[in-house]
């Protein structure tokens, strides 16, 4: 059984920070009986009574509801603005507590949303193609707002209960997600524990452009899905994509994942951001599917969409489908991703509060 650390309650904290075995704790600690903790975390994490918990309720007794109230915040990310675009694509902004923005989108396929999540305020990787990579780091997020940003957009969807389901999660938002290893760490594990959210780890995938010191911990995590974002398969011309990729070469990432335990229906995805006439010729395509090789994967390609003075342009349809064929050649499983959201900036790589 996991170890649950040493928590201290002595001001509120907020309650979407709490794992369940934590919220447990407490719970037994006011003189609580097991089980009815389950079934209220499940109605406050679903938004079942206002805010918070109800003032009262038939299992619980009215003192427990009160030391709730006062121990506890049950703030999430306030939505500052909402954008929705023609093709369904909904684009947040949210505040946080210390006035920070962070962006998600939430992103229709068939009758179920992806939420695209952000992991940190800004960003330190510098992306040379990434808006959020113009602005540096500002701070990690906290666990509990990478969860609020996922209940706050889902409250929103289903207002009219019209998405019950949970949505699945990538996290390609604002941020490195494994810079802020400890936090995405909680909170995909949240989002797995959490009666009332229990989503499986297929459902869940974290996008990385090879932070070493979090590749390094991937086996810590729980399965989830790993997107390498590759964007080349040449060291120079990645690095002058990526600038972080001097110290966190193509080598390197391979190396640590050849290391790793792929389960054996475990895909890696590869994501490649296609820029026009930079990295979109015969001879990247041959180079990529040469790289990737070694590992079942599946080459995600993703048009550019170019953002004001962006320094680089679109690919033609007509060259992103050749790009393709040149991989299906080599018997590389390819899909070119939809950009979505691209007339509001909620694509891939374009989020950077732009809703001026
Ligand atoms: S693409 Fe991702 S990792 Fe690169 S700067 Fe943008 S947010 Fe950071």
């Amino acid at each position: 059984m996991e170890k649950v650390k040493e928590r201290k309650f002595s001001k509120p904290s907020n309650f979407y920070s709490l794992s369940t075995q934590e919220f447990g704790k407490w719970w037994t600690a006011k003189g609580m009986g097991i089980g009815p903790h389950k079934r209220l975390q499940r109605g406050i994490v679903r938004g079942s009574y206002q805010a918070g918990p109800p003032s009262e309720h038939p299992e619980i007794s009215s003192h427990v509801l009160k030391s709730l109230k006062e121990e506890f915040t049950f703030d999430l990310p306030k939505i500052f603005e909402r954008r929705a675009s023609k093709d369904g694509t909904i684009k947040y902004l949210f505040e946080l507590e210390d006035g920070k923005k962070v962006e998600s989108v939430a992103i229709p396929f068939h009758k179920k949303y992806t939420l695209c999540l952000s992991s940190q305020v800004g960003c330190a990787m510098g992306c040379t193609f990434c808006f959020t990579g113009t602005q540096g780091l500002s701070r990690h997020l906290e666990s509990h707002e990478i969860v609020g940003q996922y209940l706050a957009v889902w409250r929103d969807l289903n207002r009219d209960k019209a998405h019950p389901m949970t949505p699945n999660i990538v996290f390609m938002g604002q941020g490195e997600p494994l810079h802020n290893f400890e936090g995405l760490d909680k909170a995909i594990r949240y989002f797995m524990e959490t009666p009332g959210l229990t989503l499986g780890p297929r459902q869940i995938t974290v996008s990385t452009v090879g932070f070493l010191a979090g590749l390094e911990r991937w086996s810590e995590l729980p399965s989830v899905n790993l997107a390498i974002s590759l964007h080349s398969p040449f060291e120079e011309e990645r690095t002058k994509l990526i600038p972080m990729n001097k110290a966190y070469s193509i080598e390197r990432i391979f190396e640590i994942l050849r290391g790793l335990p792929w389960g054996r229906r475990k895909l890696i995805n590869f994501e490649y951001l296609l820029l026009g006439e930079e990295n979109d010729s015969k001879e990247h395509a041959k180079a990529l599917a040469k790289l990737i090789s070694e590992f079942p994967s599946l080459v995600n390609l993703i048009p550019f969409n170019p953002y004001p003075d962006s320094p680089y342009k679109r690919p033609s349809d007509e060259q992103v489908a050749k790009f393709k064929s040149w991989l299906v050649e080599e018997r590389v499983r390819t899909m070119v991703r939809t950009t979505k959201g691209d007339e509001i900036l909620a694509a891939c790589g374009q989020l950077a509060n732009k809703f001026k």
